[in-house]
């Protein structure tokens, strides 16, 4: 056994409200400066959509992350012939029209004009250029249009329930999905970096680039599956979000967890067995690799791990963070917490709990959709689909979101019977 301690967060998809104010403390800390300006390090993504940048889902069109070949994981974008092309010109980039143009309105136009009946209108002006612009696209576009079937079309999440997703109010449905680097255990931006720039910290698996040995090569940026790595136009370095980690060191929460409105983010270090992460990456089936995933962290509680991390040198006080850790406690004891997109093979440290929508059977009876005698067996018409919750956080599995919900409904019925004074129903 090879311990290793990691960073991770996990989110309650249920509470977040889409207010962004997760972004904005994360851009005024971190991103408030030139050439970084289209940069989110933290965004809040509305689903069904093509998210941000646009279809970073589609990892035909980016060719990020992992793929299995003859039982082993190689680069999507790893191979000579990609390289090569990738000096010259990279089709797999996302570009500044992918993530946004960002914009300011022309305000000396607006507040200098002379007084008139109708104030002029301020049209945009980009930040980088200074031209006055014609918004075609934007994050969060979706929410603004409030067209779920046209909006979210191309989101692949979508595959094989097109008939459930179709354009009628009653049947629309719509979430949030807040975003960070996933700090993953088999990150593949760090192994695509040809100048070994990018890093993963030693004693908490912080995924870092340095900044002095980046060579602006961008291969991480394709690389990453999640195009969480960012180019800073003017510096010409590689950047992504570092989990705050001078706040980490000084005993602070990550900005977007200090600042959320909904209290949904809670971080936590988790031990790990390094052996056994490249194998629990090349899992044969998609479908097996949240529980190989699972299969790699360690229970603090047991003595012989407790003697490991002692061994490697991690103080009393990281022992007791991971005994007492949310994300260990959500996603591997209670497992109500899943990876996003297990698929891509990195092994995400960013955990969901996925939000549980009400039943629309329910409401016809006058239920409020939290009995579980009645939503167990009627679990599948949940207004967002289960398929779709599975496209996204299971590798297509809907049995492991069944399972989740039916955790999430059980402890909802429970806690609302203690808060009214009732005996909780335990069956
Ligand atoms: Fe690297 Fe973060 Fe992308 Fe994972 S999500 S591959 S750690 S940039
Ligand atoms: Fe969601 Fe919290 Fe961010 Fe608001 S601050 S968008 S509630 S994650």
């Amino acid at each position: 056994m090879k311990i290793k301690a990691q960073f991770g967060m996990v989110m309650n998809l249920d509470k977040c409200i889409g207010c962004h104010t997760c972004s904005i403390t994360c851009n005024n800390t971190w991103t408030n400066r030139p050439g970084a300006e289209y940069m989110w390090w933290n965004n809040v993504e509305t689903k069904p959509g093509i998210g941000y940048p646009k279809e970073w889902e589609n990892q035909d069109k980016y060719k990020g992350g992992w793929q299995l070949r003859n039982g082993k994981i190689e680069l999507k974008a790893g191979g000579r012939v990609s390289k090569l092309l990738n000096l010259f010109y990279n089709p797999n980039l996302a570009e500044l029209d992918d993530y946004y143009e960002p914009w300011s309105y022309d305000y000396e136009h607006l507040l200098s004009s002379p007084g008139k009946k109708h104030q002029p209108v301020a049209r945009p002006k980009s930040q980088i250029t200074g031209e006055y612009m014609d918004i075609k696209w934007g994050p969060n576009w979706e929410d603004d249009l409030a067209g779920v079937y046209q909006t979210g079309q191309d989101d692949p999440n979508r595959k094989g329930i097109e008939e459930r997703v179709k354009f009628e109010y009653e049947q629309t449905f719509m979430m949030y999905l807040p975003r960070i680097c996933e700090h993953c255990m088999n990150p593949s931006c760090v192994a695509s970096c040809p100048s070994g720039a990018i890093y993963k910290r030693e004693e908490d698996g912080i995924v870092l680039v340095d900044q002095e040995a980046c060579r602006s090569w961008r291969f991480c940026t394709t690389g990453c599956p999640y195009k969480k790595v960012y180019f800073n136009w003017k510096t010409h370095k590689a950047e992504k979000c570092t989990f705050c980690f001078p706040r980490i060191e000084a005993g602070m929460p990550t900005v977007c967890s200090e600042t959320c409105v909904g209290r949904l983010r809670y971080i936590g270090i988790v031990f790990y067995d390094l052996d056994k992460v490249a194998e629990a990456a090349a899992t044969a089936n998609e479908k097996d690799l949240y529980e190989a995933h699972l299969g790699i962290f360690l229970d603090p509680h047991d003595p012989e791990v407790i003697k490991e991390a002692r061994k490697a040198g991690y103080q009393e006080d990281w022992i007791e963070a991971a005994q007492q850790s949310p994300v260990y406690k959500l996603a591997v004891e209670q497992k109500i917490a899943l990876p996003l997109h297990p698929e891509y093979r990195t092994l995400p440290m960013v955990w969901y709990i996925p939000p549980l929508s009400p039943v629309m059977s329910a409401f016809d009876g006058g239920l409020d959709g939290i009995n579980p005698h009645v939503i167990f067996p009627q679990i599948d018409e949940l207004r967002i689909p289960i398929e779709y919750l599975a496209n996204m956080l299971s590798a297509g599995d809907t049995e492991v979101i069944r399972k989740v919900l039916k955790k999430m409904v059980a402890m909802r019925s429970y806690m609302r019977s203690l808060n009214l004074g009732k005996k909780p129903d335990q069956t």
